[in-house]
């Protein structure tokens, strides 16, 4: 495995510490020890016997603690070298109880494009609760910079960025916020661990929607805070039994078992992007694909450092409007609907559906115009893809 410029901090203890691949196959704990299933239980219990007063099996209530979820959160800890993790019923949850540790009057710095979802929970409600935000292109860091005030406690980033492919220097975003005791957040959704580390860049805190490629499957919902910071974890963790959005034992264990799978995924994901980004480009009815692993991409060498890999994301703006409905009409094989990251491949409008949130002048100013497609290329034969997209933009020309 392929180690970036940032240094890897991987779990203590062991002499020899195992490998991403290794740590996601098997979790934590190799198998479980009353009974030696190889797959995790599922705990379907909402609450836990004590032994008596004053003694504690380590579980009480299944809100606050599960051993099916504490698994799965032990393994995503190790995958993404970090010491701590804590497991949301979903990614909104997950983003919602990290910003709970800002209050009223800190000023956050976030992408300007970044999933619609998080721009409404941030500019709907912690905006009414007193908390400012700067939407900045957080891939030009003298923009960050530019946007410092005296009350900035983070920085909060999406690298890639969603839907535009923008990259974000995490260790000079990192080391900003740290000079004057802030934090830097970086939602890794779309590497997901296989390809991206933020905590051994200097991040402090990773946040995951699982609902993509860490499940991988469109078939769960869920979302993750990982971090290292002793002096943050109980703060977070009490957000998280307070609000009470844990992931459910069920969920858990389908994250666990999407998790084994990752590298192989993750694989087949990149290699399908690159060759759908060369042959979209290529292509008459396109004017302009996003896409990291493109050699003249601005942000390609940033890329190599901070990242093994440019994942399975692709956006492109096509030449003509009138081919946007007609497109998403005529895929077969590519499903068009939200959400990213799963087996299948999906295409997604982000002007009505990932970013329908988002004010228009901001929006067209991130890049988000009535003519950008976003592709989540799935594991698919890579050949039945571009043929099924041929097929869908011949449709399109009724002559
Ligand atoms: C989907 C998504 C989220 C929100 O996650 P949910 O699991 O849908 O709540 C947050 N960030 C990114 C980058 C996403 O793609």
């Amino acid at each position: 495995m392929k180690d970036t410029n940032c240094k890897p901090v991987r779990g203590t203890g062991n002499s020899r510490p195992l490998s991403l691949d290794t740590v996601l196959a098997r979790g934590a704990d190799f198998f479980e020890p009353q009974t030696g299933a190889v797959s995790t239980p599922i705990y379907q219990s909402a609450t836990f016997r004590h032994p008596g007063l004053g003694e504690t099996t380590g579980f009480d209530y299944s809100r606050c603690i599960n051993p099916t979820r504490q698994e799965l959160e032990k393994t995503l800890a190790l995958a993404e070298h970090g010491k701590y993790c804590l497991a949301f019923a979903t990614g909104m949850g997950a983003i919602s109880a990290a910003i709970k540790l800002y209050k009223p009057g800190d000023h956050l710095i976030v992408s300007e494009d970044l999933y619609g979802g998080t721009y409404r929970l941030f500019n709907d409600y912690y905006g009414r609760y007193g908390f400012s935000f700067s939407w900045v292109d957080t891939s030009d860091f003298k923009k960050v910079e530019e946007a410092l005030r005296p009350e900035t406690k983070a920085i909060f980033i999406e690298t890639p960025s969603n839907p535009m492919m923008k990259v974000t220097d995490i260790a000079a975003c990192a080391e900003l916020m740290h000079r004057r005791g802030g934090h830097l957040l970086v939602d890794n959704t779309f590497l997901s661990p296989w390809l991206q580390n933020p905590l051994d860049c200097g991040a402090d805190l990773v946040i995951h929607s699982g609902t993509k490629y860490l499940g991988g499957h469109n078939d769960t919902l869920s979302g993750f805070i990982v971090h290292s910071r002793d002096d943050l974890e109980e703060e977070l963790r009490n957000a998280q039994k307070s609000e009470g959005a844990t992931l459910s034992p069920f969920d858990s264990w389908l994250v666990l078992r999407g998790m084994k799978t990752l590298p192989l995924r993750m694989e087949k994901h990149e290699k399908n992007a690159k060759i759908l980004a060369h042959w979209l480009r290529g292509h008459e009815k396109v004017e302009r694909v996003f896409y990291t692993g493109f050699e003249d991409h601005p942000q390609y060498k940033l890329s190599q450092k901070q990242s093994r890999g440019f994942g399975g994301m692709i956006s492109f703006y096509l030449k003509d409007i009138a081919d946007v409905p007609s497109l998403l009409k005529n895929v077969s094989l590519i499903l068009f609907a939200e959400s990213l990251g799963g087996v299948e491949s999906l295409i997604t409008y982000p002007l009505v559906q990932t970013h329908g949130a988002i004010p228009e002048a901001m929006r067209l100013q991130a890049g988000v115009n009535d003519r950008l497609m976003r592709l989540s290329v799935g594991i698919e034969d890579p050949d039945d893809l571009v043929a099924d997209l041929t097929e869908a933009f011949k449709k399109g020309i009724k002559k």
